[in-house]
């Protein structure tokens, strides 16, 4: 937090990103080193909370699993590809997605506090000149459908609080918009960027803030990243989790569960479950649908109908997200 002194920025400077170090600290052995690779396009980058919580010599820890590259990154397989879900079809900007009805989408930086490696947009081709969104306010101040703005990227709160205050009250200055949504990851590994700072965006912000966060499996969800969620909450901001179904990370009831009783015990709605996104170098996360329809069914015998996620698929060119 803020009042321990120490900036989200330099947090952030202390991110891991050399692989030898991680694996120093991880206590692996030689054998277990030649299963990770150094993948310049979309290098290591880690927290360090996240680090610390890797279990010590264990390359299937849920952890080690989303944030290391290993080889398996480098076995290509058919129907994984660079654009699974249509980005570039929906491009408006080279910075706004509008692909669903009444919301558009901000690529507002390529940034991110983590490098997950199944993301679906580590070969997207991020336009990075500006931080003003010039273009894209126009298109969405000349289109009186978009009634959201999703902040996403990368992820949003990479931007500093002057850049993110400079967006959102340009923003909630066009009539027609009438809520902001984030999409951020930020929290789980340097919830230290829920500062004072930025919490003060909030205040006075005539729009309607829905907050998604993404969080895979319950250990990611620990008292500090909860305790400066709950700060958020008290804004009156509202607070949403959507997730990726992961091989070897969270296709287990168990955790499912958890994760989940973890998030409505905090007021957090659990939103969405994401089927993969098939792209390159990702297979070795892959679930079949099946397998996760069975873990929703499961779930729901378990929890509260509200403690259930949306079990969902992106197909490109749909009109929204399709029910599994
Ligand atoms: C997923 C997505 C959204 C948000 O969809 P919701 O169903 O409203 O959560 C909006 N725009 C794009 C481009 C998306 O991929
Ligand atoms: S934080 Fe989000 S956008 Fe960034 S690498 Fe992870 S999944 Fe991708």
């Amino acid at each position: 937090m803020s009042h321990c002194g120490r900036s989200w920025k330099d947090v952030l400077r202390d991110n891991v990103t050399d692989w030898v170090r991680l694996a120093d600290y991880l206590e692996l052995s030689a054998e277990q080193r030649r299963h990770i690779v150094a993948i310049r396009r979309f290098p290591l980058n880690i927290p360090l909370r996240l680090a610390s919580k890797i279990a010590k010599g264990n390359l299937d820890d849920p952890l080690f699993k989303q944030f290391v590259p290993t080889t398996a990154e480098n076995v290509e397989q058919a129907g994984f590809d660079c654009d699974p879900i249509g980005d570039t079809a929906s491009r408006k900007s080279p910075k706004l997605l509008h692909k669903y009805r009444g919301r558009a989408l901000l690529l507002c930086t390529s940034a991110c506090a983590m490098h997950c490696r199944y993301c679906f947009r580590q070969h997207f081709d991020y336009d990075v000149k500006d931080k003003l969104f010039q273009a894209e306010l126009e298109v969405i101040r000349h289109d009186p459908t978009i009634t959201e703005v999703i902040l996403s990227g990368g992820d949003p709160l990479s931007l500093s609080d002057h850049y993110l205050e400079a967006l959102m009250q340009a923003l909630a200055a066009i009539p027609h918009v009438k809520r902001l949504r984030f999409h951020t990851r930020f929290p789980i590994g340097i919830p230290e960027r829920l500062d004072d700072s930025f919490l003060r965006l909030f205040d006075n912000l005539d729009l309607a803030v829905w907050f998604v966060i993404h969080s895979n499996h319950p250990r990611e969800l620990d008292d500090d990243v909860l305790a400066a969620l709950k700060r958020l909450q008290r804004k009156g901001v509202v607070i949403l989790n959507q997730w990726v179904l992961l091989r070897g990370v969270n296709d287990d009831v168990e955790v499912l569960a958890e994760l989940c009783e973890k998030m409505v015990n905090h007021a957090i709605f659990p939103y969405y479950l994401h089927q993969l996104d098939r792209t390159l170098g990702v297979g070795h996360f892959e679930v079949p649908e099946a397998e996760g329809q069975a873990l929703i069914k499961a779930l729901m015998t378990r929890l509260p109908g509200y403690a259930v996620p949306k079990y969902v698929r992106e197909v490109a060119g749909e009109a929204s997200k399709t029910m599994l």
